[in-house]
């Protein structure tokens, strides 16, 4: 088995996730009280939060690569950055270590492309939406990617990310309005599956809720990571 290390907290309400499914993943494959070693570096979210408002990249690239490096002097086979929008930094980071960073985009596109799907939606905060740091590998994994239109649509579904479902909150207005804009993108665009890239929107939109398939980045991410670990891949 391999070791993974994942660096967390961005938002701790995903985090959990990762580490409650990677846990479960491993055990539903190996059986018997297995279960997966890994270490998690939970961030303060906080500090990172202020740096991306400020627009302060550099600075939130060296406190990852200190973190990516101690998790490598750990001794793990490989590393997990458990949110979209801080893999921003992510090349950079990979960049400092000399073991591989398992990126969330290529995760969920080979999960698109297993379906057949090649013009997919993509939700996330702002700078997942508008900046190419994620669509650039989604495209270079053979997607065509379509995010909403207008910057109101986008401000609002990065406002929720934020102020609602970082804190654990869910709303179903804030439902309604995700809903509106994926159905806004299939009837507008034609888009065949929705990539919900954002480690937190899984908590909002469930399957069933739109005519097409969901592409949660959080599953898919530790669908791979479980796949690493017990060395299927
Ligand atoms: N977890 C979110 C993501 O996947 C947003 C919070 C963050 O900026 O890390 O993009």
């Amino acid at each position: 088995m391999r070791k993974i290390g994942i660096i967390g907290g961005m938002s701790y309400e995903s985090s959990l996730h990762y580490y409650e499914r990677i846990n479960d993943g491993v055990n539903k494959k190996l059986g018997d009280l297995t279960c997966a070693e890994m270490v998690i570096y939970n961030v303060n979210f906080q500090p990172i939060r202020e740096k991306m408002l400020k627009g302060d990249w550099e600075g939130i690239k060296d406190i990852l690569v200190v973190i990516a490096k101690k998790l490598e002097s750990m001794g793990v086979d490989a590393i997990a950055i458990a949110t979209n929008t801080i893999h921003k930094v992510a090349d950079d980071v990979a960049k400092e270590i000399s073991i591989p960073l398992i990126h969330i985009a290529d995760c969920v596109s080979e999960k698109c492309i297993q379906d057949g799907k090649k013009k997919v939606g993509l939700l996330g905060t702002k700078y997942t939406m508008e900046e190419d740091f994620l669509k650039d590998k989604l495209r270079s994994n053979g997607l065509e990617v379509v995010i909403p239109k207008n910057n109101l649509e986008i401000e609002e579904i990065n406002r929720i990310i934020f102020d609602e479902l970082c804190k654990g909150e869910i709303k179903d207005s804030s439902r309604e309005f995700y809903i509106q804009y994926i159905n806004e993108m299939i009837n507008e665009d034609g888009i065949e599956g929705v990539i919900l890239g954002c480690t937190e929107i899984e908590m909002l939109i469930k399957d069933g809720d739109v005519s097409i398939p969901l592409y949660d980045t959080t599953q898919a991410h530790i669908d791979s990571l479980v796949h690493f670990i017990v060395e299927e891949r």
